[in-house]
């Protein structure tokens, strides 16, 4: 299921990205024919950076100043004409959802290992806890928790305990609530919910997420 989630999750962050970056091309094609000296820059600043690389590969560290020099000319150069233009200085860059990983949903840590970027781990946390059925919080929590719905009889022979329900709910939702405020206590043990399907077991779970989520 967590590879199900993360495969559409990853299919979606490339088509994201892919949309973000067609954008760009429209915005560039549409500027460029209105300011043909920014596309001028464009071309000269892919001729520098590929004159740079091979001017390191070749150890001619020497004309790597110059060439520094004039890529932030024309880096000013473009900025300054975004500005008179009214646009924003990022205009000719993707509008990526992320800035950190690029809508890639992975960033790169010391050139080498890769690490999920924060934002794919907080899409993944909210669709899983979507199929998880517990995402009904607005409506299933602590304030619509009505203890009244349960009965005051004890019958042993019906309910085989030797309190009423309504006694043995409260009891639940007590557990239920110490768990929450000890739920840094590395000695609080889980609380596991069992029973046959239609005893509202989602529900409790709900409850306890409201109020964890309500504590943090
Ligand atoms: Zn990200």
């Amino acid at each position: 299921m967590a590879n199900e989630i993360l495969y559409s999750l990853l299919k979606e962050y490339e088509q994201k990205k892919l949309k973000k970056e067609l954008d760009l091309e429209k915005r560039k094609k549409a500027l460029y024919k209105e300011i043909p000296r920014l596309q001028q820059i464009e071309d000269d600043l892919n001729n520098f950076a590929i004159s740079t690389a091979k001017n390191i590969l070749l150890h001619k560290v020497s004309s790597l100043d110059v060439l520094q020099q004039k890529i932030e000319s024309l880096k000013y150069e473009k900025a300054s004409i975004l500005q008179n233009s009214m646009l924003p200085p990022n205009y000719l860059e993707p509008y990526y959802e992320c800035c950190v990983c690029k809508d890639t949903g992975y960033i790169l840590i010391n050139h080498s290992k890769t690490q999920m970027c924060s934002c794919l781990k907080q899409k993944l946390l909210d669709a899983s806890f979507h199929k998880s059925n517990i995402a009904n919080l607005d409506k299933e929590n602590f304030n619509t928790f009505n203890e009244n719905l349960f009965s005051d009889e004890i019958d042993v022979a019906k309910y085989h305990f030797n309190i009423s329900p309504k006694q043995n709910i409260k009891n639940i939702k007590k557990k239920c609530i110490d768990f929450i405020e000890n739920f840094d206590d590395a000695n609080v043990k889980n609380l596991l919910f069992t029973g046959n399907t239609g005893l509202r077991k989602n529900f409790y779970v709900q409850l306890y997420c409201t109020r964890a989520f309500k504590k943090r």
